[in-house]
């Protein structure tokens, strides 16, 4: 009896060490972090200007990404001057180790967030700043943009920048439910079929569009699944995602098993779109630090930084400064 028992009593012991409950002791994640979502907004304040009246000034927003080990982020901006801004820091940016990829909002006010996909000055906007470029280089991408309606995915300026991003091969950062990532990528694919110069669209499998939230509305993860399997240069990002993390912050099933699915197609992300979000930006991170230490060292090290790296073909950031 007494050996039966101390025979279950290791066995038990084990379970622990190896299975579920050990999660809460589980070391977070450790390596660099690329900010796929990262919004600095007139609100923050954009530039370097004291307090009160600048909630977050330049200098602070880089102080919050070097403390997180935040080494990269897709910058962008309602309107674009917070981007420019992050841009043209360079020294700042350098001493704070961050690398900025900058993206152009297509919004100047809160007006054009549900009209700009059928207004063509977003266009024009779009066309100068890329014209422009930024005082760190040229712009990678377009967004974030919202779709509240998929149906609105049909409006010509949408599909006049998806092939504009295919064409010059920009991302794109979209904010839309799953039947709009299906319409979004058909306006590319119609175009590819059209005889034009343009590599093809279908070859390369059309432009980076990196899911904003990856379905904020709950698309099922078989639905998720679905779309990434259909369209190889879909991403997802994972900041709001909701049914992503269940006990001691650790990745829900489903979800655990599609990232292990599609190790290098998922991206974390912080959408600063209030300054609420600077003020956590801190926990924002370390719960996705929690999770990511959850994973096997190499998925989540693609997620935590490779995967967005590889995308702008950004260089290993080495030790932190
Ligand atoms: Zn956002």
């Amino acid at each position: 009896m007494t050996c039966a028992h101390g025979f279950l009593a290791v066995a038990l012991a084990a379970l622990v060490v190896l299975g579920g409950p050990a999660a809460s002791a589980q070391t977070p994640y450790g390596g660099p972090l690329f900010d796929a979502h990262l919004h600095y907004n007139d609100e923050a304040c954009v530039h370097d200007a004291p307090a009160p009246g600048c909630p977050h000034p330049l200098s602070d927003v880089l102080d919050r990404m070097q403390r997180n080990g935040v080494r990269a982020i897709i910058a962008n901006s309602r309107p674009n001057d917070g981007t420019r801004a992050l841009a043209q820091a360079r020294e700042q940016a350098r001493a704070a180790g961050v690398t900025v990829v900058p993206f152009i909002r297509l919004y100047r006010d809160r007006a054009d967030y549900n009209n700009w996909f059928r207004d063509p000055s977003i266009a024009e906007l779009v066309r100068s700043e890329l014209a422009r470029g930024t005082p760190s280089g040229p712009y990678r991408g377009l967004g974030e943009f919202h779709l509240y309606d998929s149906a609105n995915a049909q409006g010509p300026i949408a599909r006049e920048l998806m092939v504009l991003a295919d064409r010059q091969n920009l991302a794109v950062l979209a904010h839309v439910d799953d039947a709009a990532i299906e319409q979004l990528m058909q306006h590319v694919l119609d175009a590819a079929s059209q005889p034009q110069p343009a590599r093809s669209a279908v070859e390369r499998g059309g432009p980076v569009l990196i899911w904003a939230h990856t379905g904020i509305g709950g698309t099922p993860v078989s639905r998720v699944d679905e779309l990434m399997a259909r369209f190889p240069r879909l991403m997802g990002e994972l900041s709001y995602r909701p049914g992503l993390t269940c006990e001691d912050g650790q990745l829900c099933p489903d979800w655990r098993a599609l990232i292990l699915k599609y190790p290098d197609r998922f991206l974390i992300g912080s959408d600063t779109w209030i300054n609420q979000r600077w003020l956590y930006y801190d926990g924002l991170m370390q719960a996705y630090r929690t999770w990511l230490g959850g994973l096997p060292p190499d998925v989540a090290r693609a997620v935590g930084w490779d995967n967005g790296a590889r995308l702008f073909d950004l260089p290993d950031p080495g030790e932190r400064p």
